[in-house]
């Protein structure tokens, strides 16, 4: 068990991107969730116990995006690094190529997950992707019916935040055995759909400003950010007061 650091209640694993990807292996033998939140979905935990008992129960959770890291430093507890959600994604499935785990890709629109797994095996030589579905079905139990055929040992789920976190949650048990992964966009950016800002803008923290001027429509999930910070102070004061 990894050092947990709260943020507003919401647990992290003070971890890097590389003792990430070696829990994730370890947990494709035995099955788990492995969850990536950014400021937003610590922000809409804070209204939504759902959410909440759904990100905080689950074995390996993520400081995807600067915000958190920050966050973390605000606190007085900081975090080694952030690692985002993509990163760990593509990490992940060079481990699984080169340990034979098999691999399933669910989510997105129609078309974009299997051009994604096309594009995940020519990228990681021997990786099996054993399966895919998009994210766009309204009932659940067909889609379980045909992962659970494909027998895969690790489950990205690319559905977007909080319904990822809730499907993995909700699920659990019926994929009991199998690494779940909630990776947002991951699936979009692997078929070339969408594209990860250049190096070093993610370097500096402001990938996020990338994908606002590319994708305008994301804007008002920006408001959330300062709300989040202030929240993050006032609990820094109530903590220092307390001693
Ligand atoms: N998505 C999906 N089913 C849905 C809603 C969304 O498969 O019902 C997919 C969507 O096509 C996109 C991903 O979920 O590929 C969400 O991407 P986004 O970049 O918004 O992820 P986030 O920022 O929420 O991590």
């Amino acid at each position: 068990m990894t050092n947990r650091v709260d943020i507003l209640s919401v647990p992290f694993d003070a971890v890097t991107l590389e003792e990430a990807v070696r829990k994730g292996l370890t947990l494709t033998q035995t099955g788990g969730r492995v969850v990536t939140p950014n400021p937003e979905i610590v922000w809409k935990c804070q209204t939504d116990p759902e959410t909440l008992k759904a990100v905080a129960s689950a074995d390996l959770i993520l400081a995807d995006g600067v915000g958190i890291v920050r966050a973390a430093q605000t606190l007085k507890t900081p975090l080694p690094c952030r690692v985002a959600g993509v990163d760990w994604f593509f990490a992940m499935l060079g481990g699984c190529a080169e340990t034979g785990k098999r691999v399933f890709l669910l989510g997105g629109k129609p078309g974009v997950a299997e051009l994604a797994a096309k594009n995940a095996e020519t990228k990681y030589p021997g990786l099996t992707v054993c399966g895919t579905h998009d994210g766009y079905f309204t009932d659940a139990a067909p889609v379980l019916e045909t992962i659970k055929n494909a027998a895969p040992d690790f489950l990205a789920v690319c559905l977007g935040a909080p319904k990822q976190e809730l499907w993995m949650a909700r699920n659990a048990e019926a994929l009991s055995g199998v690494l779940m992964a909630g990776l947002g966009g991951s699936l979009d950016v692997l078929a070339g759909a969408k594209k990860l800002a250049p190096g070093f803008i993610r370097g500096i923290g402001l990938e996020w400003l990338f994908s606002a001027v590319l994708q305008p429509k994301r804007i008002p999930r920006l408001f959330v950010i300062p709300k989040f910070m202030r929240a993050v102070k006032k609990e820094a004061k109530r903590c220092a007061k307390a001693g």
